[in-house]
């Protein structure tokens, strides 16, 4: 939370939309949360994103939710229709496939996909993918259990596994990392055959610097590797189109954040 981009982000939204607004921080333990939040609507605040680890916790303090928060079973975007009532929605799905599909021209149609992870942005990004048709989609995690639940959740056909299994399987078109695996400083633990030089590498983590994942999917021969930044771009676009009725250009602002800070992004 400390170190969260999203300040600046809405900052540079709000001054390109010429919306007056004041956006940050705000810490909370998971047994302040609600206290937070309703503090903060009856301070008079319009609007708040939900970050790690109270996604879910957030949802459970909503009087109404979005679809795709419904779908996710968590919410990233909460919206104070009155000081007391909230709507809860979920703009990272649809913040994720904008990144991969309009920023990064990835065809998700017939392609064949691997999910690496089934946390809660795991949740977020399943729905539209399934959505967007593609031939095949496996999603494998550390705790096989926590796979299948989101699965079962869904009703969908997707395949499940754990990252062993991988190295049985026929590679994939697009491989996105929705873990935290690597971040701790140990090797991603996922085995290279599910890439081939074809592979496009999504890593929902982003960093100044080159993220574990996209090193370990760069020495494994994949064709291109990318970080999250777009993603946490546009999901905070669909956020302040919602509190705002207003979407900022993110092409723009990509093109800021890189003369700012280049993103450490692509082979
Ligand atoms: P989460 O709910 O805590 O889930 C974490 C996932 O990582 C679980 O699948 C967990 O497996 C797995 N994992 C953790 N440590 C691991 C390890 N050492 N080895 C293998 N698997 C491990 O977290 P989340 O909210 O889904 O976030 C996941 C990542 O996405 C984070 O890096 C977060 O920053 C990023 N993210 C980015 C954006 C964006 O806008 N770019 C938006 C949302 C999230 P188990 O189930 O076995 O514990």
């Amino acid at each position: 939370m400390q170190h969260s981009r999203s300040p600046m982000i809405h900052a540079l939204f709000a001054k390109q939309t010429r919306q007056k607004l004041a956006y940050e921080a705000i810490d909370a333990s998971p047994e302040g949360l609600e206290t937070a939040v309703r503090g903060f609507g009856a301070a008079g605040g319009k609007g708040l994103n939900i970050t790690v680890p109270h996604k879910h916790k957030a949802m459970q303090l909503c009087d109404a939710l979005g679809s795709e928060a419904e779908q996710a079973g968590a919410v990233n975007t909460i919206t104070f229709v009155t000081t007391t009532r909230l709507r809860g929605d979920n703009t990272d799905g649809i913040g994720f496939m904008r990144d991969l599909v309009v920023n990064h021209n990835q065809n998700v149609r017939g392609a064949r996909i691997l999910i690496l992870g089934a946390g809660g942005a795991a949740r977020g990004i399943l729905p539209p993918l399934i959505e967007a048709e593609p031939a095949d989609l496996v999603l494998a995690n550390r705790t096989v259990g926590r796979a299948e639940a989101v699965v079962a959740k869904l009703g969908a056909k997707i395949e499940v596994c754990v990252f062993e299994d991988l190295g049985q399987k026929r590679p994939f078109d697009i491989v996105v990392n929705a873990t935290s695996a690597g971040l701790d400083g140990r090797r991603p633990p996922f085995p290279a055959a599910c890439l081939t030089p074809d592979s496009f590498c999504y890593d929902l983590a982003y960093s100044l610097k080159e993220t574990p994942f996209v090193r370990w999917a760069l020495e494994r021969g994949a064709r291109r590797a990318v970080q999250g930044w777009g993603m946490l771009v546009e999901q905070a676009a669909e956020s302040f189109q919602i509190w705002r009725g207003v979407r900022p250009d993110t092409t723009a602002i990509l093109a800021q954040l890189d003369r700012a800070a280049p993103r450490v992004n692509a082979s």
